[in-house]
């Protein structure tokens, strides 16, 4: 049923080490104090603009972990990891890219502002950059609509804008920066066997890769919520049948698939927790809605990223295996 193609799987290995070291999913000792640091300068900012915190939060995330996959814009200096282009910051005709000057500034239409009140507009400070950034979404009003218009005409970019707003709905919902926790999503007390099988090759529907890892458990087995997440996608899917999507705080797309059925009530747009009910395991897809029962009762479980530009799927199998050893070692 599954030959396997030698080269890729050895390809996606490499790519995989490489994003393993990009996404770290355990706390470590030190993120608690990087996050008090951040949320009081986002409240700070909060304070004198009006503009709450968890927008501050969802941008200078979203922005991190764009940061984080890209080689093309340079490494934060601080905290705070909102880019601003240098020719946005000191002005397009400013003469002086490297201006810090706040009059000059202005002066040449640029948007550095000084936020400590030193007063310098300095890109390599965490107080100037996030005030410049709330300065600019001020101008368009402070409810959620108008920072939505804000949002979007700062990043021209749909998915952005979604995906910043998906990060503002947890970080309100939970008022906390650490959104780490992550579960299995098979619970305990349930058989099941998994195996790497990231990068077999899949005979239905055309030559495709296998990009996720399949759970084996049967009919009806509970599938929770491996993460803290918007609910972006639920729904048939031709391959993935019954399916559900999670989108989490890193940006990583959680994907579920040939599922029985969803839990009652479970909506797109809506917040879930790790170890969250989400459906059951079943064997739908592999055709028109309603397709079951073409292979044995399985959770298909899929990770993507998104960079900023495009998204692209990473091997969960490690991942799972954290999550499992972590439950297991609690009780
Ligand atoms: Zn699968």
């Amino acid at each position: 049923m599954r030959k396997k193609i030698i080269c890729f799987t050895v390809w996606f290995m490499m790519v995989n080490c490489f994003i393993a070291q990009s996404t770290a999913y355990s706390a470590e000792p030190n993120k608690n104090e990087e996050y008090d640091k951040l949320m009081s300068l986002y409240k700070k900012v909060e304070t004198i603009t009006t503009i709450p915190w968890y927008v501050f939060a969802a941008v200078d995330q979203y922005e991190r972990n764009v940061r984080h996959s890209r080689r093309d814009i340079p490494k934060a200096n601080g905290l705070i990891e909102i880019y601003i282009k240098p020719e946005v910051w000191s002005g397009p005709i400013n003469p002086n890219i490297n201006d810090t000057d706040p009059r000059t500034i202005g002066l040449f239409g640029g948007i550095g502002q000084d936020g400590n009140g030193d007063q310098k507009a300095d890109p390599n400070n965490d107080e100037d950059v996030l005030y410049t950034f709330a300065n600019y979404l001020q101008k368009y009003g402070t409810n959620i609509d108008n920072i939505r218009i804000g949002l979007w005409n700062y990043y021209k970019r749909d998915k952005a804008v979604g995906l910043i707003l998906g990060h503002m709905k947890l970080y309100k919902k939970y008022g906390t920066l650490d959104l780490d926790k992550h579960a299995f999503p098979i619970p305990r007390g349930y058989n099941f066997t998994y195996h790497n099988t990231w990068g077999d090759a899949r005979g239905w529907g055309g030559r495709r890769i296998h990009e996720g890892t399949d759970i084996f458990a049967n009919y009806g087995v509970p599938v929770r919520s491996t993460c803290y997440g918007v609910v972006e996608m639920k729904g048939w899917n031709r391959y993935g049948g019954w399916r559900v999507g999670i989108r989490d705080i890193d940006n990583t797309y959680h994907y579920f698939a040939h599922l029985n059925g969803f839990a009652d009530g479970l909506k797109t747009g809506q917040v879930v927790e790790p170890g969250q009910l989400i459906g059951s395991v079943g064997s739908s897809g592999y055709g028109p809605p309603g397709t079951s029962g073409k292979f044995p009762p399985h959770l298909h479980y899929g990770l993507y990223k998104d960079n900023g530009r495009t998204e692209w799927s990473f091997d969960p199998y490690p991942h799972l295996k954290a999550w499992e050893r972590a439950e297991r070692k609690k009780k």
